[in-house]
């Protein structure tokens, strides 16, 4: 089925009153397109919880710093649209970036909590406030029940459960397992960069995590897990931004032996800047 494509938010509310009118529910996803089978996989669990899913399509200018990859990041509407569709989305929303941010446009929303823990904040300062400003006006916009989100950008869906809980949206976020290629990478749109060379390589960051996890199961102090995993990744030749042992809820540094634990990375291979989590 080809799913409907609307670019502004009045035709948006227009689809979304018929499905309300009718008693039913939906999800939405929010992507920046470049769609893959991790964001595919989203409409599938969405579909299991609502009657209707809309995915959206919008390349958050926000969200990026200027010596970021904004201008270049990869677009395929139409190919987008074609796997949206067969993947079972009913409702495609794309907005031009003056409908998201008309003249004038003057409100972004300040964040704390797990936005702040030294991670992704720590190496994109803008971003973390960019993706809750434009998420909020996605879940404001549709009026969604669900929100399914990646766990592959781990602290974004801790950042995002804990603004809909702190401004009480009434949206229930929902995190998604990792879809990863055969060998193990977890899919990107950002994994065109990378040369046939730097492909190879790339499997090294989920294999140091799970190297690392299993060190820590067996009883070696998580630092000293992640020190041995930033090595690896090292000698592979990437620029390791950070690998770290965090708790999995807080993101804050483990202070007990039996919090509930994290692994989370973010490296640079080449030009390409890769991240990647798992559980302990
Ligand atoms: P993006 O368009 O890359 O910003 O991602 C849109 C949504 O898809 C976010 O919730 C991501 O966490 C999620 N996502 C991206 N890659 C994957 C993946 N490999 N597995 C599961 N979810 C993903």
């Amino acid at each position: 089925m080809k799913p409907k494509l609307v670019r502004t938010i009045a035709a948006l509310r227009r689809e979304t009153a018929r499905w309300r009118a009718e008693g039913l529910t939906y999800a939405v996803v929010p992507t920046m397109g470049a769609i893959h089978s991790g964001h595919t996989h989203l409409v599938t669990e969405g579909l299991k919880r609502a009657d209707r899913v809309i995915t959206t399509i919008f390349v958050n200018p926000q969200q990026f710093a200027a010596t970021e990859d904004l201008g270049k990041y990869p677009r395929d509407e139409d190919g987008d649209v074609r796997k949206l569709g067969k993947a079972g989305t009913h409702l495609i929303f794309s907005p031009a970036p003056e409908e998201m941010y008309p003249a004038g446009a003057a409100t972004t929303i300040t964040l704390s909590g797990p936005a702040k823990v030294g991670l992704e904040d720590r190496f994109r300062p803008h971003f973390f406030d960019g993706v809750a400003t434009v998420v909020a006006k996605l879940f404001i916009q549709t009026g969604a029940d669900f929100a399914m989100f990646g766990e592959k950008d781990y602290q974004q869906l801790k950042v995002v459960t804990r603004m809909v809980s702190d401004l009480d949206i009434p949206i229930e976020v929902i995190g998604v397992p990792t879809v990863r290629e055969d060998d193990g990478l977890a899919k990107s749109s950002r994994n065109v960069y990378l040369t046939k060379t730097e492909r190879q390589q790339a499997i090294a960051i989920y294999r140091s995590l799970q190297t690392a996890a299993e060190r820590i199961r067996s009883g070696i102090n998580p630092q000293s897990a992640t020190r041995s995993a930033t090595r690896m990744l090292m000698v592979q030749g990437f620029k390791v931004d950070y690998v770290t042992a965090r708790n999995a809820e807080s993101l804050a540094i483990p202070q007990h032996k039996d919090e509930p634990l994290r692994l989370i990375a973010a490296a640079w291979l080449g030009k390409t800047r890769l991240i990647d989590n798992i559980a302990v």
